[in-house]
Order: structure tokens, then C-alpha cells, then sequence
């Protein structure tokens, strides 16, 4: 074991990004067994359910336990690692002979360690293309790129802690933390309610998050339950309440910030009521949030993928900056503009470089002063041109891209409109796919390679609030798998003989990435001990930091980036022949594309199933009865799922999960893209529904 005690292990949750501590043992048929870690920094012993039940998919019986090739005939057969790393190099070189470095494309992994998405990176841009990507593109990266652009860093401005502590206001739109980061919500927005906090939720459905502070003797809790895609409208409305009462912080304002002459430009001629139509709101409703919100000492905004996962995701997100920078709720403890992250080191895999616009630390890619810098450490040279995201390497499939490395991840669940993601990549010349179970996408791979799970390995992982934690593993469940971390330093040194992947392991990777990403700088493995570091950390003995911007944003210009943004609806809207929006959301006992929490015994009998929710009237008029089966179509695909009648959802949409392989909610999404971030609109497609 790569533990150094006999006791349990101490690690991280390998499911959400709250980054919760839990401890995991091991039994001498190599059994993995979950214990609670009382004192773990975020979490203090706490835990979801499906933290609790994290182990049981360690210890499933479909794990892959050897290296796979697929034969001329279509079927696959167990292979040598030997054999299995020649055909990928054979494979690698021959497209890059035919159609160059951009006919590969790479995938690395939310879920995987800062240091498998540092070189999985590493080996893109090494073989010629800065086509690498993580599903952060389909959860946060229109997030990402608003808080970059206005405030200067891609990530949550406060950290949980500060929150708690000292927010009187939880502003949480598009997010469901009482089902995706269960943790937080109870241990930290719901213990501060209970203590006089108030929280607004901004929601098209009512879920977990909404009967979480339904407390006793509490008034403290509004929810506006909006159509689904009506985010700018309704905070319209709440930024016009607040000038037309001058609730604004005019000293924040003049000395940090720029652009609110163009919001008020842009709200000159809005008119509220009609906008809290649009939004099917009660104007006065939206009113009050907006003063509760206003009247704050201090207030903080919490984000999720009700707002990213939309065509104007960067503009959905750039207005809940403006109400926070409008009203000076920046900058310091309890506010900010917070997005929950989502796989537990969503934020890690992005802040190491795994994205094609970016080399690790957030530096552009097309910057030949910061390429300089790094090919100092790194020794070759950078492709100059930003590469393709995921979804756009997805689409360019046998136009440039011919190959794709995938680590870990499963586009063909986790990408919209699954019909075209499986037809494409049915033309693919070569893919390879590394990963713990053979899942759908691994049925399109042609070669296989068995990874270690979260469990058995080592690594750095940053949660939601950039917190850089350690995880530490137990021995080998399979004795023939391999670390991702490994796995990438054989290919690499096979295709490339010059030293560029000789990594004896995982702090060896930390300390190369310390020397080219300024903001994990003063960290060690050493430093980061049981209690982690928030980053930016630039100096050794640098505490890092758990709010940003107290001394200023970091931004080109230093000042907070107002911009007045107008409503944009869904490239899709309801007509005769697709009458009601679908949306799409999680739920707590399963997890994205269910690879792990479907093979989780306990999740799996808590959950069973995908479902959709129907408002009563929605089921009067197509006939449907609690608990029938019906058929759920878009323009893309249809899925069979069981009805749930419930007041839950509002009267002219349905809800559905993307969890379950054989009724994938992606099926029916729309993949058309925010222009400026490349993230699909997951949240809102035209659906009709018939029973079965
Ligand atoms: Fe794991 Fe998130 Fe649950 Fe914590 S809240 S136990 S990190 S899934």
C-alpha cells in the first residue's frame, strides 16, 4: 500500500466537488471498505449517501481487470499491455502521418487526479495538438469563462467556510446543492439559515434543495420557481429593483468597477412586468428577493448548471456578476459569485491545463511570451492554435478528428443528443479508451486499458472552492490494472524517447506542474498535509486564499467587468409538434453517467430507474397517470421512462435525469452550443410525451 500507517487510509470522495474527507480500508481479498474521517476539514465526518456507498463500485464485479483489443471481427479479446501500448503508438503515429497532429483528439477526466489531467495534457500538446478537454466544458465552462473575463479567475470567489460564517443571504440559482453537493447544503447553507441566513432559490423545479429549508418557524426561504431559461429576464428584474430604489454601492462601484453606465443603458427601457411574465413569476416576488438580496450585509450567489448549460451561458452567469458587483458583494468573507462544482475534481482538471485554450494555471495557449515559459520546463514546442473542445472534437469526427484518447470519461452518456455522439463515433479510425469499467463509450473503443479506481491510487485533487486536497489509495483490488498517471508516462515514453513522461510518480508530476502554474506554486505534498491549501498559493509558505479580490480583481484592466446583458430564449421553444420544454437535473443518489453510482448496491435500490416529472395538468391533458410509462421525445431520439405526477415541476414542462444508460436523458438534449464557451444547452429542449 502506498500508505504508510496500518489504520484506514484518509482520502477524498471521489463523487461531488464539496471535497469531502472520508477514510477507506481493506480487507485481504482486497475488499475496499468506507470508514468516516470524524475530523476532515470540509466535511468534519459528515456524509451523502453516495459518499457513504462510495466503495461498493470499487468493489464491483464488472471492473476491467485486463488490457482489451478489438479484432478485425468486431469482438474483444484480452491482450498483453505490451501488445495493447504498440497498437495505440502504431495507431497515434499512422494518424499523425495521414492527417497531422489535429487528427487526434484528447479527453481527460473530471474524476481523474490533477496529475493524470497534467499529463494527459501534457501528452496532447507534446504530440502536436492542444485538442484536450474534460467535461468541464459540459458543466461550467460558460461559468468559467464569464468569471474569468469579469473578475479575473475561473472558479468559486469565497470558499465554504467564509460563507457560513458570515452570508446572510444565499442567493442560489440553477443549482440543487440539497441533491449535488449534499454536504454543503446541510452542513453549511442549511446551519446558516438555522442561524438567521436567508436563502433565495431561483429554480424551475422544486427538488431536495427546497424541502431542505422548509424549517419550522422560518421565513426565511423564498423559492421563484421561473420557466427554465428565463435566468436573464428575472435578474433583470432584480438589478432594475435595485437602481430604481438605489440600493447600489456607489463607493464599490466607482472605484472597482467599470461598465454600469452600459447596464443601465441596457435596462433604460425594460419593462419589469412584463419580463416577470415571461418568467411566470409574481413581479412582487421578484421584487422582495431583490431586496432581501440588496439589504444583505453581505450576500453571496451560489451557480450551477440551471444557468451554464444554455446557449447564453456566459451571459447568464455575467449578470448574477453584475448584481454582485453593483451592490459591492465582492471581494470579501459571505459573497461572491460561487459556482458549485460538480465531479470532484472538475476544477482541478481544468486548473492543470486539460482544456484547449489554456496551458496549466489558466495561462493562454496563444500567448508566445507564457508558451516560452513553460517550454523552458517542458523542452518541445507548444502548438501555437487553440485546439477543439470536446463536443466540437465530437462533431468534427471524420472531417479532422480520426483518433481520440479518452481517459476516464463517457461521452457517449455525458454529451448532448446521444443518437449522433454513437453514430459518429462508429466512423472514428481509432479510439482508445482507459478506464475502470467497460462503459458505453469503452463499446466504440479498440483498445481497452483497466485503470485503478480513486481508490487504489494517490494524487491532488481541488474541490469547489479550490481547496487542493491529497487523496491516498490502498493496494490494487486487480493486479493487472494500472494508475491512469502510469498508464499515460508508458504511452508517452514509448511515443515520444526524449524524458518528457520519466515520472516515477505522482508528487514527481506535482512538483513539474508547481514549476509552470503560478497558482499552485508554494504548494508541496508535504504542505498540503489533511487540510488542504485554497489556491492561488504563488509562494512557498503562501496560506492561500479562501475568498478572492480583496485587494482588487485580476482582471487586464483591474476593475470588476459590468456588462448589461438582454434576454436570449432557448434555441428551441415549445411548438404544435413539440409542445412542452424538457429540462434535464441530477439527483442525489446517482451521479452524471452513472458509470460508478449504477454499480452502487444501495443507490441502485434507492433509485432503480429514470423517471420524468409532469405537472397534473401537463398529465391530464396527454392522459397520464402517476407511475405509467411513457415515451419522451425531442427532434433527436425518444426514451421510455416512468411518469411522476407532481406539482414539482412547473405546468408545461417535464424533467428528466441523464443517469441511466438505457433511458439517457441526453438522448432527447439539444447540442447546439453558447458561442463563446462551447457548452451545449442541456437545460431546455421542445418535448411531447405519449404513453406507452
Ligand atoms: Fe461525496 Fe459530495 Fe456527498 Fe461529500 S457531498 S460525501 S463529496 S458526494
Amino acid at each position: 500500500s502506498s500508505d504508510e500507517s496500518d489504520g484506514p487510509t484518509k482520502t477524498i470522495c471521489p463523487y461531488c466537488g464539496v471535497g469531502c474527507g472520508i477514510q477507506i480500508a481493506q480487507d485481504d481479498e482486497g475488499e475496499v471498505t468506507f470508514r468516516p474521517w470524524g475530523d476532515a476539514p470540509v466535511n468534519e465526518g459528515s456524509i451523502c449517501i453516495k459518499g457513504g456507498a462510495a466503495t461498493q463500485s470499487v468493489n464491483h464485479e464488472d471492473r476491467l481487470t485486463e488490457p482489451l483489443i478489438r479484432d478485425d471481427d468486431g469482438e474483444l479479446r484480452e491482450a498483453s499491455w505490451d501488445e495493447a501500448y504498440d497498437l495505440i503508438v502504431d495507431e497515434m503515429e499512422r494518424i499523425h502521418d495521414e492527417h497531422s497532429a489535429q487528427g487526434m483528439g484528447f479527453y481527460g477526466c473530471s474524476k481523474a487526479m490533477n496529475e493524470e489531467n497534467y499529463l494527459i495534457q501534457k501528452l496532447a500538446r507534446r504530440y502536436g495538438t492542444n485538442s484536450v478537454d474534460t467535461c468541464t466544458r459540459m458543466c461550467h465552462s460558460s461559468t468559467v469563462y464569464a468569471l474569468r473575463n469579469s473578475l479575473g479567475a475561473g472558479a468559486m470567489t469565497n470558499s465554504m467556510e467564509d460563507l457560513e460564517e458570515a452570508a446572510d443571504v444565499f442567493w442560489i440559482q440553477g443549482a440543487n446543492p440539497g441533491e449535488q453537493h449534499p454536504i454543503a447544503n446541510s452542513q453549511y447553507f442549511r446551519q446558516a439559515v438555522l442561524e438567521g441566513a436567508t436563502v433565495i432559490q431561483v429554480d424551475p423545479h422544486a427538488n431536495k434543495t427546497t424541502r431542505s429549508f422548509d424549517i419550522d418557524e422560518t421565513d426565511r426561504h423564498m423559492h421563484l420557481q421561473l420557466e427554465p431559461g428565463t435566468d436573464i429576464p428575472l435578474l433583470n428584474v432584480v438589478i432594475k429593483t435595485i437602481l430604481e430604489n438605489d440600493w447600489l454601492d456607489e463607493e464599490f462601484i466607482a472605484e472597482r468597477t467599470q461598465g454600469v453606465d452600459d447596464l443601465k443603458e441596457t435596462l433604460e427601457d425594460f419593462d419589469k412586468e412584463a419580463a416577470a411574465e415571461e418568467c411566470g413569476v409574481p413581479l412582487e416576488d421578484i421584487e422582495l428577493a431583490a431586496e432581501k438580496y440588496a439589504m444583505a450585509n453581505n450576500a453571496a450567489i451560489f451557480t450551477g448548471m440551471g444557468m451554464s448549460q444554455h446557449t447564453c451561458g456566459v451571459d447568464n452567469v455575467q449578470n448574477e456578476i453584475n448584481l454582485a458587483l453593483i451592490t459591492g458583494n465582492l471581494g470579501r468573507p459571505g459573497t461572491g459569485v460561487n459556482p458549485l462544482r460538480g465531479q470532484n475534481n472538475v476544477q482541478g482538471a481544468s486548473d492543470v491545463g486539460a482544456m484547449p485554450n489554456v496551458l496549466p494555471g489558466y495561462r493562454q495557449v496563444d500567448d508566445p511570451e507564457i508558451r516560452a515559459d513553460v517550454e523552458e520546463v517542458w523542452d518541445f514546442e507548444i502548438p501555437s492554435e487553440p485546439g477543439l473542445t470536446n463536443v466540437e472534437m465530437s462533431h468534427e469526427i471524420g472531417d479532422t478528428i480520426h483518433g481520440l484518447y479518452i481517459m476516464g470519461e463517457n461521452p457517449v452518456m455525458s454529451e448532448p443528443d446521444t443518437n449522433q455522439v454513437e453514430k459518429r463515433l462508429e466512423e472514428l479510425d481509432f479510439m482508445v479508451v482507459q478506464d475502470i469499467y467497460e462503459t458505453e463509450t469503452a463499446e466504440y473503443a479498440d483498445v481497452i486499458l483497466p485503470a485503478t479506481s480513486w481508490a487504489e491510487r494517490d494524487g491532488t485533487v481541488v474541490n469547489t472552492d479550490r481547496r487542493t486536497q491529497r487523496m491516498r489509495g490502498v493496494d490494487k483490488v486487480h493486479p493487472n490494472t494500472k494508475h491512469d498517471l502510469d498508464i499515460l508516462c508508458d504511452v508517452g515514453q514509448r511515443l515520444f524517447d526524449d524524458g518528457s513522461f520519466d515520472f516515477e510518480g505522482p508528487e514527481e508530476v506535482f512538483e513539474e506542474l508547481r514549476q509552470v502554474a503560478p497558482i499552485f506554486h508554494g504548494m508541496t505534498y508535504d504542505r498540503l498535509g489533511e487540510e488542504g491549501i485554497h489556491w492561488p498559493c504563488l509562494e512557498p509558505g503562501d496560506e492561500g486564499d479562501p475568498y478572492l479580490y480583496a485587494d482588487g480583481f485580476t482582471t487586464e484592466s483591474g476593475y470588476g467587468q459590468i456588462e448589461g446583458v438582454r434576454h436570449q430564449p432557448p434555441k428551441e421553444t415549445p411548438d404544435e409538434e413539440y409542445p412542452l420544454i424538457l429540462t434535464t437535473g441530477r439527483i442525489i443518489e446517482h451521479y452524471n453517467t452513472g458509470t460508478m453510482s449504477r454499480r452502487s448496491e444501495t443507490l441502485n435500490r434507492v433509485e432503480p430507474e429514470n423517471f420524468v416529472d409532469v405537472h397534473p395538468n401537463d398529465a391530464e391533458t396527454y392522459g397520464v397517470e402517476d407511475g405509467d410509462y411513457v415515451t419522451l421525445k425531442s427532434r433527436r431520439g425518444e426514451i421510455e421512462v416512468q411518469a411522476r405526477v407532481t406539482e414539482d415541476i412547473k405546468e408545461g414542462t417535464v424533467w428528466t435525469t441523464p443517469h441511466f444508460a438505457d433511458s439517457a436523458g441526453n438522448r432527447l438534449t439539444n447540442d447546439v452550443l453558447d458561442e463563446r464557451a462551447k457548452i451545449p444547452e442541456y437545460k431546455a429542449a421542445a418535448a411531447e410525451i405519449e404513453v406507452t
